[in-house]
This record gives structure tokens, sequence and C-alpha cells, in this order.
């Protein structure tokens, strides 16, 4: 099917590991991954070019080493191998909707994915498959924000779409704090000025400087990536000026 919105054509999803948790402290729920392929699916169905990158959080984080005893640069490869874990899941469930799933990993593990390029990336991409970059960017002290912002920049990407739990960017988190302010229009200054948490430091300076755009929206809410794409105002955009 051809795209029927043109002003966007290619995005990078980023989706915590969290987002596959569910209700649940770790791991991967079934339910929440059908819902979360269901959405994808229904993206790639309307011919958008779709790349993701999904964390790693809902099963190990770098920053347990210290609780672990172990080094903090191991402990990054083990968190970089849990995004390889949740991605070979969610390609998994789209390709059980007929999509075609590609998975490209920073780190070389060639009998289970590809190495990343930004050629394939593209050549898959181009030719209709829903390309998943995992392993972050293959470096410890990074997270899975940066990785998706420079896969976004090297793909050319119109826009980061960044899932969250909740509606957009807020001045404290809405859920412990319901009076909340929430912001539908920031720039990339305004984040790291505000301090606002929306993705690490590193990740929203590449982003200001390279003048790409994010969106940030609620992932459990079904329909809204759709929406966004439609240019509804759904959840908080961040660009590098305000129109
Ligand atoms: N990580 C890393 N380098 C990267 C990306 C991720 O070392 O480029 C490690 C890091 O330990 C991180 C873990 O992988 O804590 C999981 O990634 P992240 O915390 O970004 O996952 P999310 O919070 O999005 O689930």
């Amino acid at each position: 099917m051809s795209n029927p919105f043109p002003q966007v054509k290619r995005i990078l999803l980023k989706l915590s590991g969290e987002a596959l948790m569910g209700d649940d402290p770790y791991g991967i729920d079934a339910p929440v991954l059908q819902t979360v392929a269901d959405e994808i699916a229904a993206i790639g169905r309307l011919g958008i070019q779709l790349g993701i990158v999904v964390g790693g959080g809902n099963i190990f984080r770098g920053l347990k080493a210290g609780q672990l005893n172990i080094g903090r640069v191991a402990a990054d490869h083990m968190g970089m191998l849990a995004t390889v874990i949740n991605t070979i899941a969610l390609a998994e469930a789209l390709r059980a909707q007929g999509c075609e799933a590609r998975i490209l990993s920073a780190i070389q593990m060639e009998s289970i994915t590809e190495p990343f390029s930004r050629e394939r990336a593209v050549g898959y991409l181009e030719g209709g498959a829903i390309v998943h970059f995992c392993a972050g960017t293959g470096n410890p002290f990074f997270t899975t924000d940066t990785a998706a912002t420079i896969r976004a920049l090297e793909i050319d990407a119109d826009v980061l779409l960044k899932a969250t739990k909740v509606d957009g960017v807020y001045d404290a988190d809405p859920v412990i704090h319901p009076e909340a302010r929430f912001f539908g229009r920031l720039t990339h200054r305004e984040v790291l000025e505000k301090n606002l948490r929306v993705m690490d430091m590193t990740a929203i300076s590449l982003a200001m400087e390279h003048g790409l755009q994010i969106a940030v929206f609620n992932l459990r809410k079904p329909g809204n990536i759709e929406r966004f794409i439609r240019g509804e105002p759904v959840g908080t955009l961040i660009t590098g000026e305000k129109t």
C-alpha cells in the first residue's frame, strides 16, 4: 500500500524495554508484546518505513553493575544483549502478523542477526521491511535513547517517535504528581534547560545539534502512532524552534 501521509515517510520508533513488560516487574509479557506488535504492524501496513530500537531495561540495565559486583563495562554488555532478546521477541511477533522484519545488530552475532550498516538498513526499509536495530550503539556507557537518535540520523528518519507510558512530557512524573504540567511543544534546548526527563542528555544534545524532531507519545493508547502520522496533536513534539 502507498503511504497516504507523504510528510512522514520514514520513522524511527524507540520503545523502552519496559514497554514490553506490562505490569510485571521483569521480562516480556505475551499479551503486551502482541498489542505492541499489532500497533506497529498497522503502521507498517500504511506504507510508512519503520525502524525500531528497543531498550533492555525490562531484563537488565548496566546501572545494576554495582549491586552484582561486576564491572560497569561488562554490565553494559549484558544490557545490550538484553536489547537483543527483546528485539528477537518483537521481530517474531511482527513476522507472525505477516510483516517482513529484519534485525541489524551493533554487536556482531551473525548466526542470529545481520551486522548493522546504513546501506543495509536503508535497502531493507525501501524494500518494505520493518528494520530493528539491536544491541544499542555497541558501546558501553550509552543508552538505547542515544542509539535510537544515532540510527534515526543515519537513516534520515523524518521523526524519532519515543514511546512512553504517559501522554508526553511533563515537568514532573504525572503518575506521582497528578498536578504536573504537560508540554505540547518544546525545543530541544528547553528540554535540556528545564532538565526534563525525556531522554538522556547525550541523546537530546545530538538531536538538537542535527535538528532531529522527537515526538513523545503514550504507547498504551491504541492508534496514537497513526494519529501522529495523520498530523493530529498527539503527545509532545520537540523541535529546534517552535513554529
Ligand atoms: N546499553 C549500553 N550501550 C548502548 C545501549 C544500551 O551499554 O548503546 C546498555 C546499558 O547497560 C543500558 C542497557 O543496555 O542500561 C539497556 O538499555 P536502556 O537502559 O537504554 O533500555 P531502556 O531503558 O530503553 O529499556
